[in-house]
């Protein structure tokens, strides 16, 4: 595993590869639930490159940092700084690069995902040379490097259009799901940032609606954290998954035991500590982006398929809304989207689960998140993304020589050229 300390290290160790052949890949926090991060070539980790570069931009809210910074340094990074990230996913192992190339997403219809903030980069190219992009110098490049599924070059610094960091407000309740969906766009739309999560055979939800907030923190005292976000969340939880996959005619009343446990909590705090919680038990998952208006339809469809599986899911569904954005491979490119992310404990059996779902989300011409499991491929997801062709265009220029290909982009995107061994 190389780890370089800068972007002239990360351009000689490629263009050393590409001399010889051969393929480079790097790795950001492996926080992917796919092979998209895998190589038979070289493996780099920007570990190393970690800081934050430079402070600027027109309000003084542009942040460079180097791209290997993972999310929970960055946080308190632009935190000691007065700034934040608008809106950020549920957890903060990913690297910021990793985040923004797979165009991983919180939840709000009013934000676009990670990859929206970004307005510089600097990118290291399948033959060892490197560019810069930003909003004034080539940003045909920043529109389309954005989400690049690390297949279009190794990013090595980006700027973030972060906000003055703020509190948020998170008031979680137990809903009953047929009111949710009945008033769907409603619910989505009347807080900054909501999901709920929905164990599928359950009349109610948990729901989570986060709001900025002028208000001072008052986040949970030390015992009540650890209570609700260790104990309940990760260790009672986890036994519980380890009984269900033990048991699994026990599974649907565990399912039920899952809902009830959930409970109501207010609290105010900094934004990222509100965003992400910390998640021990480990899962699978996959997770879709379709048009905003058909998530209770296919809800209710994946509530029937759900009743009719030899083992039913252990994890509750996710449900999220993000806005749309015009970067040709992002999950939400040009449409607002409802989220719907499906989970089964790890080394439970999940593939007839995740196929039927796929099933339905073909439907609605979903896009399956980058980093997440899913069985599409280029020739499925192609006319699902209205600027597919642009994306392919960049790659060609880029990467021609397929350096950065792997057996996923393969898969997903189609080769850019056949190495010869
Ligand atoms: C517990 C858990 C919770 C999650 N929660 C969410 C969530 O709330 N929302 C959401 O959308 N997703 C979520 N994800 C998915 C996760 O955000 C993505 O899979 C993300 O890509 C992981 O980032 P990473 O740094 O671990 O990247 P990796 O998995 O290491 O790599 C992902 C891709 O990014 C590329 N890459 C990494 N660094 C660079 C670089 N410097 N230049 C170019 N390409 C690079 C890699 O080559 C690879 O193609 C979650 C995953 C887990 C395991």
């Amino acid at each position: 595993m190389h780890l370089p300390t800068s972007t002239t290290a990360v351009a000689a160790i490629v263009r050393t590869a590409a001399e010889a052949g051969e393929r480079v890949k790097v790795i950001g926090g492996t926080h992917s639930f796919t092979d998209i991060a895998m190589t038979d070539g070289h493996l780099l980790s920007l570990d190393a490159m970690n800081r934050v570069l430079a402070v600027g931009g027109p309000d003084g809210f542009d942040v460079t940092v180097q791209a290997g910074i993972r999310l929970y340094d960055l946080n308190e990074e632009l935190a000691s700084r007065g700034l934040a990230m608008p809106n950020l996913g549920d957890i903060n192992m990913q690297s910021i690069a990793g985040a923004i190339g797979t165009a991983t997403h919180g939840t709000g219809a009013g934000h676009g995902n990670i990859a929206t903030v970004v307005v510089g980069m600097e990118i290291v190219t399948g033959d060892g040379s490197i560019c810069r992009t930003d909003e004034d110098n080539d940003p045909e490049l920043l529109t389309v490097a954005r989400v690049g599924l690390g297949a279009l070059g190794i990013v090595t610094e980006v700027t973030l259009r972060c906000v003055p960091m703020f509190n948020l407000q998170a008031v979680e309740t137990i809903e009953p799901l047929a009111d949710l969906l009945a008033d769907f766009e409603r619910v989505m739309h009347a807080t900054d940032h909501v999901e709920f999560y929905w164990m599928p055979g359950a009349r109610r939800c948990q729901v989570k609606r986060n709001t900025l907030t002028g208000m001072p923190a008052a986040p949970q005292s030390k015992p009540a954290y650890i209570r609700d976000k260790w104990i309940a969340e990760n260790l009672a939880f986890g036994t519980v998954c380890r009984v269900g996959r033990r048991y699994p005619k026990a599974a649907p009343r565990i399912a039920k035991l899952i809902t009830s446990a959930a409970s109501e909590r207010e609290l105010i705090d900094r934004s990222d500590r509100i965003f992400s919680s910390p998640r021990r038990v480990r899962f699978v998952e996959m997770e879709y982006g379709i048009p905003f208006d058909a998530v209770p339809d296919a809800i209710a469809r994946i509530g029937a398929l759900v009743a009719s599986l030899p083992f039913p899911p252990l994890f509750p569904i996710e449900v999220r809304a993000s806005a749309g954005d015009n970067i040709p491979l992002s999950t939400a490119n040009g449409r607002l989207s409802g989220w719907i992310a499906v989970h089964q404990y790890i080394g439970a059996p999940y593939e007839s689960y995740f196929q039927g779902v796929e099933n339905i989300m073909n439907d609605y011409s979903g896009r399956p998140h980058w980093g997440k499991l899913h069985f599409q491929s280029a020739n499925t997801l192609a006319s699902r993304y209205p600027e597919w062709d642009r994306f392919q265009n960049a790659r060609r220029q880029l990467d021609s020589n397929g350096t950065f290909a792997n057996a996923y982009t393969d898969r997903v995107l189609g080769p850019v050229r056949v190495i010869s061994a």
